[in-house]
């Protein structure tokens, strides 16, 4: 069963968090965009908070993500983030169907995607994801290959480079997470340099950066995020 009233709850809850943490940074609300992060949540679930308005679904697994989008083909508004490592040989179920992919995270993955955009005719707008802590459990190209990401993305016309994407190390104390939203802040600024006039990078208000989930998603604003993915504080636990 899906509790409307507490999904509203919690959704206001979040909604007065951003509020909170854009007016402390001197930020406007509308520069942070919530990506309700549904993975492990059922179709009806979202289709009721889609139904309190909320837009934007974020979701990490092909199959999981594509039986949900059928079935809820009718909520003409939904805007799809996919967020979740997506294998070479699936490139083709997502590209072009996703508002934004936010986990561009390897070289070949690049490849397949450019050349399926490519092929299709399709443009898809698309976040670098950085393993800035260079963990090995995680994706992302380390933030020294970023420039070298970012000069295939520049020859690839199907794919639409729109900022950087961060999962930093976990920890429950969102201030020991702050050094690594600061960090993709910093690697973001210096690419702005390094393009300026160069390639295509979309100006400073389209430039975006995807960081924050329910832990730490203030600090990250703090940082300067325009994408929080938030799951848990939303959704509540998942089903795993
Ligand atoms: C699951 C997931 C989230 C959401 O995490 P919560 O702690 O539930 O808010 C955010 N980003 C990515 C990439 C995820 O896979």
């Amino acid at each position: 069963m899906i509790d409307s009233a507490v999904l509203q709850h919690n959704l206001d809850q979040i909604h007065q968090r951003i509020a909170h943490a854009c007016a402390a940074a001197g930020r406007d609300r509308r520069e942070v965009t919530l990506v309700a992060v549904s993975k492990g949540q059922p179709a009806a679930a979202i289709r009721a908070l889609y139904q309190l308005g909320h837009r934007d679904f974020g979701e990490s697994y092909v199959q999981e993500w594509q039986a949900k989008a059928t079935e809820l083909s009718d909520l003409s508004e939904l805007r799809w983030h996919f967020l979740g490592h997506l294998q070479r040989n699936k490139v083709k179920q997502v590209i072009g169907k996703v508002a934004l992919l936010h986990s561009l995270d390897d070289m070949q993955g690049l490849d397949e995607m450019a050349r399926t955009a490519w092929q299709a005719r399709l443009s898809q707008p698309v976040l670098l994801q950085v393993n800035l802590a260079h963990e090995q459990s995680k994706r992302g190209c380390g933030p020294q290959d970023a420039p070298l990401f970012l000069d295939v993305l520049q020859r690839s016309p199907g794919l639409l480079l729109r900022g950087l994407m961060v999962l930093p190390p976990y920890d429950w104390d969102a201030e020991q997470v702050r050094p690594w939203f600061r960090q993709l802040r910093q690697l973001s600024e210096q690419l702005q340099v390094d393009y300026a006039g160069v390639g295509q990078l979309p100006p400073a208000g389209q430039w975006w950066l995807s960081m924050g989930m329910s832990g730490d998603f203030e600090v990250a604003i703090a940082e300067g995020s325009t994408h929080i993915r938030v799951g848990t504080s939303l959704f509540g636990p998942r089903a795993t």
